[in-house]
């Protein structure tokens, strides 16, 4: 049935299903979930909607979604499946909020899980001395934040962008300019339930099913669907000082950055971004920032010239207004940017916070929203970036035009090396996240073949000269080049895998594991 629907408006993915089974098989197998009991529904409608993300690149159809009202939809769905064994080819994508970028969150004739209608407990703050958050899975970081303020409270480590799920940041890392002193997102859960592979509903944290927990987290969907987790907070401030400063020495900004990440007295946030071949930067930024010296700031001049520039914020309640600036003015003190470049803003903690909304909006009224993303995220050693900054930024790069590209460090004593993410082998390594938007039917250097070309030349930089760079948000198409990724943390993962979702029924957009049939 779900089929005959897709036939009879030509879809355009059939193609692709008609590769791995028959039309009726299909069919069989996704009508035999409506006999299940559940207090959602499957649905077939909008099937298209659950073959997009953020990417726009990859699209695989499912056969049907499922929207659960209850932690025991999913269970019960993914049990039948499971006892179904190889006689059935469906698997499970639990899809949060869609923002992946390659395909990640899609079941190619697949069960897709809307995360977002899992509803089925409130949000629940606990104040006190180690305040958390009860959460679903499913919920988009946006709301937990407007939640948690109302107590005065908030999570402590962010992503840049927040309409994105709970269980969508835990299954990769999380990081944003709070990751150098609090971790990743990973390393701020207490709790988590979790429907495994096999149907199985299980709580765990640290003392509790401790090998599951580790498994799910930076776990990229491949050991259970997070159903519910626990996240620690701490005291939410008022306000923010927002600070940018500009280099156009790498090795002066980054020895910047790693020493403001390591003093014990330093900013809550520490991001930057490099910025190549761009006129005007400080006028574009004026209405949002004032420059500390404008006269200073208007004379200038960019043009042509790499730049670095450094983000950093200061939280602060109104009281403190006085000793804060003082704190800010000694780090600045400490620093070695170019003087007249200090820009500064005060906002508030949740207009700061939900800073690249305001991009969001901005993009969708241009219709620049949802036009296809490869974007490329690297983890470079400290020892190595350098090389790296020098052949990238300099000789594969001509401009930055096509996106931010933003460059910070990262502690790795931050990170909990018993989760599954993989992380490069040193104190100190740096994010740096290609975010390009391709524009679509370009043949030029804003079209995709392009931008996909350069991101080749850079991994195959990476390669050549060794770098022992990891890939954040990894993509990769067969196994070898998983294996590659995860290192002697391979055979950990595999064990976990075989231990939580034997059948490989999960999140089989990651191309990690195949469906055994
Ligand atoms: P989805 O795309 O829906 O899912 C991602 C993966 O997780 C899929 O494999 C899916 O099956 C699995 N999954 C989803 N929900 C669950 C669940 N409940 N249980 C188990 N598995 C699940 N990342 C950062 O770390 N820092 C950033 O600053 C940052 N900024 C971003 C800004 C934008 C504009 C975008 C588009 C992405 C950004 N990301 C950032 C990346 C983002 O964290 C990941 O793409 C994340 O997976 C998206 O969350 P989602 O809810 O949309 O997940």
């Amino acid at each position: 049935m779900f089929l005959g629907c897709f036939a009879a408006r030509q879809n355009p993915y059939s193609i692709y299903l008609s590769i791995i089974h028959t039309t009726s098989d299909l069919e069989s197998i996704c009508s035999s979930l409506k006999t299940l009991n559940l207090d959602g529904h499957f649905s077939s409608d909008n099937v298209y909607h659950a073959a997009r993300d953020f990417g726009n690149r990859y699209h695989s159809l499912p056969c049907v979604i499922l929207r659960p009202e209850s932690v025991s939809d999913i269970a019960k769905t993914i049990k039948h499946i499971f006892h179904m064994g190889a006689s059935s080819i469906l698997t499970v994508a639990a899809r949060g909020h869609g923002h992946s970028l390659q395909g990640q969150s899609q079941a190619h004739g697949g069960v897709v899980i809307n995360m977002q209608s899992l509803r089925e407990q409130e949000m629940q703050v606990h104040a006190g001395e180690l305040p958390f958050l009860d959460v679903s899975g499913g919920e988009l970081f946006i709301n937990i934040l407007h939640e948690t303020l109302k107590y005065g409270l908030a999570p402590k480590s962010w992503t840049d962008y927040l309409h994105l799920t709970v269980g969508g940041t835990l299954s990769n890392a999380g990081i944003s300019g709070q990751a150098f002193r609090h971790g990743p997102q990973i390393s701020n859960v207490y709790q988590l339930q979790v429907v495994t592979g096999k149907g199985e509903v299980m709580n765990c944290s640290e003392k509790q099913n401790a090998d599951l927990f580790y498994s799910v987290l930076g776990g990229l969907g491949q050991f259970g669907i997070i159903t519910r987790a626990r996240i620690a907070l701490e005291p939410a401030p008022k306000m923010v000082k927002w600070i940018r400063v500009l280099y156009s020495n790498f090795l002066i900004f980054s020895e910047d950055q790693e020493y403001l990440i390591s003093a014990e007295t330093t900013f809550d946030y520490i991001e930057g971004f490099v910025i190549i071949n761009k006129t005007g930067l400080l006028n574009n930024w004026r209405s949002s920032f004032n420059p500390q010296d404008p006269v200073q700031a208007s004379r200038f001049n960019s043009d042509g010239k790499t730049l670095y520039c450094l983000e950093m914020a200061k939280n602060f309640n109104p009281d403190e207004n006085d000793i804060t600036n003082q704190e800010v003015e000694n780090l600045l003190s400490q620093l070695r940017y170019i003087p007249s470049t200090l820009l500064l803003t005060e906002v508030s903690y949740l207009n700061f916070l939900d800073r690249v909304h305001v991009s969001e909006t901005k993009l969708r009224l241009k219709g620049l929203w949802e036009v296809p993303h490869p974007w490329l995220n690297l983890l470079i050693p400290r020892t190595r970036i350098h090389e790296f900054a020098e052949q990238v930024f300099s000789n594969i790069l001509r401009d930055s035009s096509n996106g931010p590209i933003l460059i910070y460090p990262l502690n790795k004593s931050k990170w909990d090396n018993r989760t599954s993410a993989v992380t490069p082998e040193e104190d100190i390594f740096y994010l740096v996240a290609f975010l390009s938007s391709a524009m679509p039917a370009s043949t030029g250097t804003d079209g995709l073949e392009h931008i996909l070309n350069q991101q080749k030349i850079i991994l195959n930089f990476c390669e050549t000269t060794h770098l022992g760079v990891k890939q954040y948000l990894p993509h990769y198409t067969n196994q070898e080049e998983w294996r590659t990724h995860f290192g002697p943390q391979w055979e950990i993962f595999v064990r976990r895998k075989s231990a939580y979702d034997p059948l490989a029924i999960l999140a089989p957009g990651q191309k990690i594991f195949q469906k055994a049939i």
